[in-house]
């Protein structure tokens, strides 16, 4: 959930002559600080970048922080005005974040979209196991109280990567087409990826959910083996892979970004 605002390019943006050279091959990187601004109630963190154009102004739910670009040269005074002409923006956007909801004793964490309750048992050998408890189904976790978010996180995980692989290279198989490999990742602003060699990568957090989505991801980045593009021969290649596109990316976009709420 990322929201953003621009300011109009200003006619005469200010300049500022550089104080020495910088080499051509050093790209110059944008200086990163915290800055304060009335009434804006969560961190702030400017960006200075010498390629900005304009002021722009971010809500980052993941980090629940405000982020404002500032051109190099614009002066504290004016970004704290451009913020504060948008306050009811940032707190409109910063009030829609949903709660965060950690992996602990008695918390819901839906696995394929299934909400299993998660349970504490210092007695439970091994890894983390889904059981259909009595009130419904249960992931138990033994070991120490203070590993057990640790303990679901990486057990997520392994079982997204497992899951994804198993299902990506059955989808391949189907097409000739070959996987050389699967790995997973916390990406925030992708769900998959291909590369030209056939390597696949997936947000571990397409786990949580639901089994038409997590396959869709996966139909999607499988379809990229064959057509590197998103031309109207990819969308029927994905088709044809999956049982439905349209409800899973709508899915995706209304409620991508509350998986990363979880752990
Ligand atoms: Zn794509």
């Amino acid at each position: 959930m990322f929201g953003r605002l621009l300011k109009p390019r200003a006619k005469a943006p200010p300049r500022r002559t550089p104080a020495a050279k910088s080499p051509a091959r050093t790209p110059p990187r944008p200086q990163v600080r915290a800055l304060a601004v009335d009434g804006v109630p969560a961190p702030l963190e400017l960006r200075l970048s010498p390629r900005a154009r304009r002021l722009s102004l971010r809500v980052d739910a993941a980090r629940e922080l405000v982020q404002v670009v500032a051109p190099a040269g614009v002066g504290d005074a004016e970004i704290a005005r451009f913020v504060g002409r948008h306050l009811d923006w940032v707190r409109g956007r910063l009030a829609a974040i949903p709660p965060r909801l950690p992996f602990a004793d008695g918390a819901l964490v839906p696995i394929l979209g299934v909400p299993h309750r998660i349970r504490h048992d210092p007695g439970h050998r091994g890894a983390p196991r889904p059981l259909a408890g009595p009130e419904g189904p249960e992931l138990r976790v033994g070991g120490g109280a203070e590993f057990l978010s640790r303990r679901v996180r990486e057990w997520l995980k392994a079982e997204a990567r497992r899951r994804l692989a198993e299902r990506a290279r059955a989808k391949a198989a189907g097409l000739g087409a070959t996987v050389t490999a699967v790995s997973v990742r916390d990406t925030r602003s992708r769900w998959g990826s291909c590369s030209a060699g056939g390597r696949l990568s997936f947000s571990w957090r397409l786990i949580l959910a639901p089994e038409p989505v997590f396959d869709y991801v996966v139909a999607h980045e499988v379809a990229h083996l064959r057509e590197m593009n998103h031309s109207a021969r990819f969308w029927a290649l994905c088709a044809s892979l999956t049982a439905e596109v349209d409800g899973p990316r709508a899915w995706l976009k209304a409620h991508g970004a509350g998986l990363h709420r979880y752990g």
